[in-house]
């Protein structure tokens, strides 16, 4: 079996890569174990392979492992690089922070001492999507490893060329790259401690149900279709500016993208206009030039699902579009429509519906089964009051959601099980030990 990677902007074939059988993959497994014996023993020494090798390799590989994002999947170059560089941020908060995360906590009992350690649990897999190649991995993997955790991937396979460049920045047989089917992963599930999904909730819920038969650690980073509520008091030239930033960045395909715009109905028609207006500014086309903000979605496959949801908000709603679309690419559209839209969109559309009340708005964010992120937009007090009724694992005011290493990152309902990323997502993949001492 091969893999064949392709350029969904040219339409061109790039690479065919032999995939892994499952006992090549389960040998891989295999190898980051061994490795991993040695490497728990030392969080300076963990700490000391970041800083010394995986850093600098990062650095020095940046345009290379962007280029490579971009011909694979279609992200506009400049986001590709800045997806390489938020990586190295991350890297950068584990160098300084793992020590603090990791250390044993004192806990005053009737015992002489007794404490909690943080020890790794072996061998994790991460089954990762195609949207955030880099910064998706680098989530999941880089605290499981400094952890003490050995890793071995599963990426997307139209990213396999990302993959492996990973494994040849990290530059450790602790961290393996698979070159194998979904399939064939479930089937080693068995044979690692943990898994790290993020990618549909379909596929999460059943790769979660494998686990569960075996008991395994997981954490879920699935599907969401955000709101971003705009109250009357909110500052609607920033908010449209931020809506089209959040809505298209990485070509509309990302998690976190606001996907329903719920506007109150005295500022609706002011925003709608500023939001066309920041809509038409944006430069579509080749993902390779620096300008363009919006390429092509990652695939065929997934233009022809978007496809399908704008010809439904077509048959219920005003559509427009701003610009031409070619090949994959699906140029910025703003939709209006009047009743509950549930699915998530991946492409560059964003959904426009009037709400009345505060009441109302919360209401219809809740209304998905998803509840990963919701941005709200106005008067500070005015739109913390309504943090606490938000069913979401995230809710940023005044700012479109986004990942910051020192916060954790998940959702709740069908949007995910777990957190990644500060010190709660960075222990996710360990053993809470208790010892007691008398
Ligand atoms: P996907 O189809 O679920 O694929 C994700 C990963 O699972 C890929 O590595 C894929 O490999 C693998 N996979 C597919 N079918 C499988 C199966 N039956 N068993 C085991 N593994 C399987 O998701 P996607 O379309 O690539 O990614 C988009 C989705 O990810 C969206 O819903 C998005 O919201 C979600 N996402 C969530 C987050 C978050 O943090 N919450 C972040 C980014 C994306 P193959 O490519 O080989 O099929």
């Amino acid at each position: 079996m091969s893999v064949v990677t392709r350029d969904p902007y040219s339409g061109k074939v790039l690479e065919t890569f032999e995939s892994d059988n499952p006992e090549n993959a389960l040998n891989k497994i295999r190898k980051s174990r061994e490795a991993q014996k040695a490497w728990k023993a030392s969080i300076d020494d963990r700490i000391g392979y970041f800083r010394e090798v995986i850093k600098p390799n990062f650095e020095k590989n940046t345009d290379e492992l962007a280029t490579i994002m971009t011909e694979e999947m279609g992200k506009p170059i400049s986001q590709s690089i800045s997806e390489v560089k938020k990586s190295i941020k991350l890297l950068d908060y584990l160098i300084e922070n793992a020590r603090e995360i990791y250390a044993s906590e004192e806990i005053k009992t009737d015992a002489s001492r007794s404490y909690i350690r943080f020890d790794p649990l072996g061998t994790i897999m991460c089954i990762e999507p195609w949207n955030f190649p880099v910064w998706q991995v680098a989530r999941a993997a880089f605290p499981a490893m400094i952890a003490g955790n050995g890793v071995v991937l599963k990426h997307a396979s139209i990213v396999t060329g990302v993959s492996l460049k990973l494994q040849e920045i990290i530059d450790s047989p602790l961290f393996q790259s698979l070159v194998v089917d979904g399939k064939t992963a479930t089937s080693l599930i068995k044979h690692v401690e943990g898994v790290a999904f993020t990618g549909s909730t379909p596929v999460g819920a059943s790769i979660a149900a494998e686990a569960g038969k075996e008991l395994k650690r997981v954490v879920m980073e699935l599907g969401g279709s955000d709101p971003f509520i705009i109250l009357d008091s909110a500052d609607l030239s920033k908010a449209a500016k931020a809506a089209a930033i959040g809505r298209l960045q990485n070509n509309g395909q990302s998690c976190i993208a606001s996907k329903r715009f719920l506007v109150q109905e005295k500022v609706y028609s002011d925003f709608k206009r500023l939001a066309e207006e920041e809509f038409s500014k944006v430069v579509v086309g080749d993902p390779m030039k620096k300008e363009t903000y919006v390429g092509p979605l990652s695939s065929e496959d997934q233009k022809r699902s978007v496809d399908a949801q704008i010809k439904y908000l077509q048959s219920k709603g005003k559509v427009k579009f701003f610009g031409e679309g070619n090949g994959n690419i699906i140029p910025p559209i703003i939709a209006e429509l009047d009743e509950n839209y549930q699915e998530e969109i991946f492409g560059p559309v964003a959904v426009l519906r009037k709400f009345d009340s505060k009441d109302e708005a919360v209401r219809i964010a809740n209304e998905t089964p998803f509840g990963l992120g919701t941005s709200i937009w106005g008067e500070k007090s005015d739109a913390e009051m309504m943090v606490g009724d938000i069913e979401a694992g995230m809710v940023f005011v005044n700012s479109i959601v986004f990942s910051d290493p020192r916060l954790p990152f998940g959702g709740i309902k069908k949007s995910g099980l777990g957190r990644e990323l500060s010190k709660y997502g960075s222990r996710e993949f360990t053993n809470m030990k208790t010892v007691w001492i008398n």
